[in-house]
């Protein structure tokens, strides 16, 4: 009696968290991506050839990529989304993805939204990070190209500095030098931050609230993170929207899992089954 309650108990739990994730059931999923690369796969590269199987199946699947600002007009004007929606977006403004995602953008007719780092975008004033050990970045001529038809981008810091660490002055600044070097730049930007490293983990609450203020006071409204996670529309808090990770160490069906929105689940199984 006992095991028949505990399995009952077990079977309402899983499909309330299938409901409660899956992105079939309104939620939209945010896909987070880094490098586009043309060699070996890794945790932040995912391949060309990895990236047309992504495109092919989300055009195949009847899916629509949208762009940060169509999920703007959603929130903050009901308009309505398209049937099967879904987000791509790539962090940090990498040099590949210029040379390698932007020709597959075109080609499979897929929108992106890049966040960029504004201090590492190379320009010919020199004012850039010099050397960036974190790889080579997109040139600001490249950037406005992308801008004309298949790329929107937002901010992702001056020089990825992580938010849980600096105060909130210095948040204030790196915003204001942030958004002032884009324009400088002369690369449009929509008004929505991703927080470095995924995540804005500060332990206090109250002063994650007074962020999401300075946010709204620097004219920002929309704010990503990763979680692996999928939100339900219409969002409960637009600073905090969730991205999934998409690992160039993915298997093709992973993806899949990504796109579905139970990665997360996915992945605490395979914890736990290790
Ligand atoms: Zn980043």
């Amino acid at each position: 009696m006992v095991y028949l309650i505990a399995g009952l108990l077990a079977v309402v739990i899983i499909a309330f968290l299938l409901f409660k994730m899956g992105s079939a059931f309104g939620g939209l999923p945010v896909l987070n991506y880094h490098k586009i690369g043309t060699g070996k796969p890794d945790f932040l590269t995912v391949t060309t050839g990895q990236l047309r199987e992504h495109f092919d199946y989300l055009n195949k699947k009847g899916y629509t990529t949208i762009f940060i600002s169509d999920l703007l007009a959603h929130i903050e004007q009901k308009k309505p989304l398209p049937a099967r929606p879904v987000m791509i977006t790539l962090d940090d403004g990498y040099r590949d993805n210029y040379n390698n995602l932007y020709p597959l953008l075109k080609e499979y007719n897929i929108k992106a939204n890049i966040f960029l780092v504004a201090g590492f975008i190379q320009a010919p004033d020199d004012k850039q990070v010099m050397p960036n050990p974190m790889g080579e970045f997109m040139l600001a001529e490249e950037a406005i190209e992308m801008s004309r038809d298949q790329v929107q981008f937002g901010l992702h810091t001056y020089a990825h500095d992580s938010y849980s660490r600096l105060s909130l002055p210095e948040i204030e600044a790196d915003l204001k030098r942030t958004k002032d070097r884009l324009a400088e730049l002369g690369i449009p930007v929509q008004p929505c931050h991703a927080y470095t490293f995924g995540a804005y983990n500060q332990q206090n609450d109250d002063k994650r609230l007074a962020m999401f203020e300075l946010l709204r006071q620097q004219g920002i409204r929309l704010g990503f993170r990763v979680s692996n996670w999928v939100d339900k529309m219409p969002v409960r808090n637009k600073f905090f929207v969730s991205r999934i990770h998409v690992s160039g160490l993915f298997p093709f069906w992973k993806f899949k899992i990504c796109v579905w929105g139970y990665i997360k689940i996915f992945n605490r199984l395979e914890k736990i089954m290790k």
